[in-house]
């Protein structure tokens, strides 16, 4: 069955992986996207709407052109986040703040949105994406951290408060992961990072994507405020 999906920050990395793979299912995509060219993204069958979660009206928007062009969400995956990395002594309050209004407000604007058509619908899955930082921490990214550690009560919270409704709210923790955001690691950061995984090397984005699709599946139907590691056994199941 066609389902109507949503995956923030869709454009690129790993929520380009998982829109890709719910699409290759035969599922209706629509993804958001602040850069970036959307004709390359529409030739792949996914619908982009420019959309920044920082903006309530922008959510709104966007919310209106997928309801209007594939029918009320049954789907969401907040993958969109941003890192701002900085010792405690030299972030700024904006540093911390803005960090916090992407990856934590910004996943609370389009879960609230979407959870207007899943509790008509009377069902629903939503996951996350944190980070395996946010259950073990990291020098230099309090801010992060504090954010990605915040979608566990959050989700954990909406799998109480909507479980009766037949929505799901799971979170998925991926480790270090090859995209832009690690790109931007040194030689010597990434090696040391790698020495640490049992597994012994970065995930590729569709490591993170079939464990997301997972999650939304029929099989995974019993599963709600999980929270799912996929990181090559760093964090060792937190
Ligand atoms: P990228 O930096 O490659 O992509 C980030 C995505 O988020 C882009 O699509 C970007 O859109 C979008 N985004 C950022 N800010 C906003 C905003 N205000 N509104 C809408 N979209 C926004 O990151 P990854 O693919 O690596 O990461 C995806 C998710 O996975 C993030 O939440 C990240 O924290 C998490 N994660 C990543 C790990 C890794 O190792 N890479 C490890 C653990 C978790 P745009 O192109 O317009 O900027």
């Amino acid at each position: 069955m066609s389902r109507s999906v949503l995956v923030t920050g869709g454009n690129r990395g790993i929520g380009l992986a998982i829109a890709r793979a719910f699409a290759e299912a035969g599922d209706k995509v629509a993804i958001t996207y602040r850069s970036g060219d959307p004709a390359e993204l529409e030739k792949l069958g996914l619908l982009a709407v420019k959309c920044d979660i920082t903006d309530g009206e922008q959510v709104e928007q966007a919310y209106k052109e997928i309801e209007d062009k594939h029918g009320p969400v049954e789907v969401l995956v907040a993958n969109a986040g941003v890192t701002k990395d900085q010792l405690l002594m030299r972030m700024s309050e904006e540093d911390f703040t803005s960090v916090l209004d992407t990856n934590l407000t910004g996943t609370f604007r389009v879960v609230k949105r979407a959870n207007r058509g899943m509790l008509r619908a009377r069902k629903g899955r939503v996951v996350l994406i944190s980070s395996v930082v946010g259950l073990l921490g990291s020098a230099g990214q309090a801010n992060y951290a504090a954010s990605k550690a915040g979608l566990v009560g959050f989700a954990r919270s909406l799998a109480r408060e909507l479980g009766s409704r037949n929505i799901t709210f799971n979170v998925v923790a991926p480790g270090f992961v090859d995209t832009d955001m690690t790109q931007a690691l040194t030689d010597e950061q990434r090696a040391g990072i790698v020495a640490q995984v049992p597994l012994g090397r970065y995930a590729q984005v569709e490591e993170i994507a079939g464990v997301v699709k997972f999650l939304t599946s029929d099989d995974a139907s019993y599963i709600t405020g999980a929270v799912i590691p996929v990181d090559g056994g760093l964090g060792m199941g937190h």
